[in-house]
């Protein structure tokens, strides 16, 4: 399997680090999978909200779909996405890929096309990503041991497995691929700084106040956290807006 690692969605909040949209796009023998969309091309349906805190940069050239064209692939050979999560940051692209079979954990699913719980919940998502109507592919809590966390393979994808780290939203998880050389954990919004997996921990403030505001359960992501912190040095962990971490595959 030939693994990608792409930023699909430069952003700058206001006194933060700049954050990237860390996606994969493997290469296996059978067809292309997307972990993660970024933004869509032309990326038109973002809220003002989002807009202000978010600041993407929504530079066509970061799109998936036109990183896909530019290694002289083609976007109908994507067969599979999968979702760590359904935020319009990572949901976005689901439109330029309109035959991918999505995968996605149920609860994220359901918490998107149905939405309750309080305000925030209820404004994070943006039903316009995925109003073409996607193929969806949802899974449950059920799965594997793999390090300690649960992994749920994905049916018709080898090699790629879901592992619920709900918190951050309802179901939301990490996506965990065997690259035939070890395994990489794509840790999703789990965490958004990598000093978060150090010991001592640190985040800068700005990062740590926002994520408790747009966690759903703030308790369950900081233990979701400690969990990632004891894994062992054989599964590479990284997350989907770290810049740093991004740079140690594409220096
Ligand atoms: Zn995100």
């Amino acid at each position: 399997m030939k693994v990608h690692h792409l930023n699909c969605g430069t952003m700058t909040p206001p006194a933060a680090p700049r954050m990237v949209a860390h996606c994969l796009l493997l290469e296996t023998e059978r067809d292309l999978v997307l972990v993660d969309t970024g933004f869509a091309l032309g990326e038109d349906r973002l809220e003002a909200a989002f807009l202000r805190t978010a600041r993407p940069s929504l530079d066509p050239a970061e799109s998936a779909v036109r990183q896909l064209q530019d290694l002289g692939l083609d976007p109908e050979d994507v067969r599979h996405i999968v979702l760590t999560h359904l935020d319009p940051d990572h949901a976005g692209g689901l439109r330029d890929f309109p035959h991918a079979r999505v995968h996605v954990h149920a609860a994220e699913l359901a918490a998107a096309t149905r939405p309750g719980g309080g305000v925030a919940q209820r404004h994070r998502y943006l039903p316009a990503q995925w109003a073409h109507g996607p193929d969806w592919a949802p899974y449950d809590d059920a799965g594997e041991e793999l390090y300690g966390l649960r992994a749920r393979p994905l049916d018709g994808v080898e090699g790629v497995a879901l592992v619920p780290l709900a918190g951050h939203s309802r179901g939301h998880s990490g996506v965990a691929v065997d690259t035939g050389d070890g395994w990489l954990l794509h840790a999703g919004d789990a965490y958004w700084f990598h000093g978060e997996l150090s010991a001592p921990s640190h985040c800068p403030l700005t990062l740590r106040l926002a994520q408790r505001l747009v966690a759903v359960d703030h308790t369950q992501r900081l233990a979701n956290v400690a969990r990632l912190r004891e894994l062992p040095e054989q599964i590479q962990v990284f997350s989907a807006h770290d810049a740093a971490e991004l740079t140690r595959y594409t220096g």
